[in-house]
């Protein structure tokens, strides 16, 4: 197996990850059933500690990365010497390392074959902080990628959700599609395989969760009589948890929003900076378009966003493969 220039083990060519249901970067990428815990497990999704990024190019499981891994990563943006040890500089840093190595410029020659740009697909399970925010900003435009981010919960630490919120919407401003992750959507959790044809990275938590949602939707007298078992109390607890957080992860987006439009956003030296940054990087359209909230984490917009630049065709025939019905 072929390393990188930083260490890293990867396949050598798409085919290979698809018959060989491998990520491009070497390494576990499946998230665990909700009963593995650990508040520091790096492959749950509600890890008090760990933020997990998992990444995808075009479709194809590229690799998770997650923070807490060590030393801060030395790695370049174009000719800019970056260092982190976030999930985003873990990823952005091993994005670098395959550049030029044969199954990212195979994945490249086929975009460009069709005049069509790289996509990206981040599921994090936090939003990114504003550092990284600006890291993907400079990187998206180097490397002339679309990024597509989809969160499971706005980030609360490093500056805050109120300096977070604007993190994000400065992404978003810039093009980034966002919105929330939905690990509960039981049409996505329980197909065993990706398009691309990879086991579904969810494919162990949402077996767990399967018990679950059949209660619900079975939910009456007959139910309530019986016992639950560990794990639907575990399904319980987690789908609760996970509603909770991504509500109030919306209300504090909300918040920022009406601040933005009003211009009343409460003076303090690190939210005037970001807000100065975001008004730099905002584009006229775009803060159109996200200055309703609904909008802004729907489905609608994010497939509009989506589609601006990457076509049905780019998702259905990328790599040469007749993937859509
Ligand atoms: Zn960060």
């Amino acid at each position: 197996m072929p390393r990188g220039k930083y260490g890293t083990y990867f396949t050598s060519k798409v085919e290979s990850c698809i018959s060989k249901d491998k990520p491009i970067v070497s390494g576990n990428y499946i998230f665990d059933p909700i009963d593995i815990g650990g508040g520091n497990n790096p492959f749950t999704l509600n890890s008090e500690y760990a933020t997990v990024v998992l990444a995808k190019v075009c479709g194809i499981i590229f690799g998770r990365f997650c923070n807490n891994t060590g030393e801060p990563k030395k790695y370049k943006i174009g000719e800019e010497t970056i260092i982190g040890d976030h999930s985003e500089d873990y990823f952005m840093a091993t994005w670098e390392e395959l550049w030029d190595e044969p199954i990212m410029k195979q994945i490249r020659a086929l975009q460009d074959l069709q005049g069509k740009p790289i996509v990206i697909t981040l599921k994090i399970t936090k939003s990114p902080c504003d550092q990284c925010s600006k890291k993907l900003i400079k990187f998206i435009q180097h490397y002339n990628v679309n990024l597509r981010l989809k969160i499971l919960r706005l980030y609360s630490g490093d500056q805050g959700p109120i300096v977070n919120s604007f993190a994000l919407l400065s992404l978003a401003s810039t093009g980034v599609a966002v919105k929330m992750w939905d690990v509960l959507a039981k049409e996505k959790g329980f197909q065993k395989k990706t398009k691309r044809g990879q086991t579904h990275e969810m494919k162990y938590m949402t077996q767990h969760l399967k018990s679950s949602f059949l209660m619900t939707i079975d939910e009456d007298d007959a139910v309530e009589e019986k016992e639950k078992s560990n794990i639907e109390l575990l399904s319980d607890a987690f789908r609760k948890q996970i509603l909770q957080m991504q509500e109030d992860s919306k209300q504090q987006l909300q918040k920022r929003l009406i601040e933005m439009n009003t211009k009343e956003l409460h003076v303090k030296k690190t939210k005037a900076a970001i807000q100065k940054d975001f008004l730099q990087l905002s584009d006229g359209d775009y803060l159109y378009a996200i200055s309703n909230m609904e909008d802004f984490l729907s489905p609608y917009l994010y497939s509009l966003v989506k589609e601006e630049k990457f076509s049905l065709e780019l998702v259905c025939n990328a790599i040469g493969f007749d993937l859509c019905d």
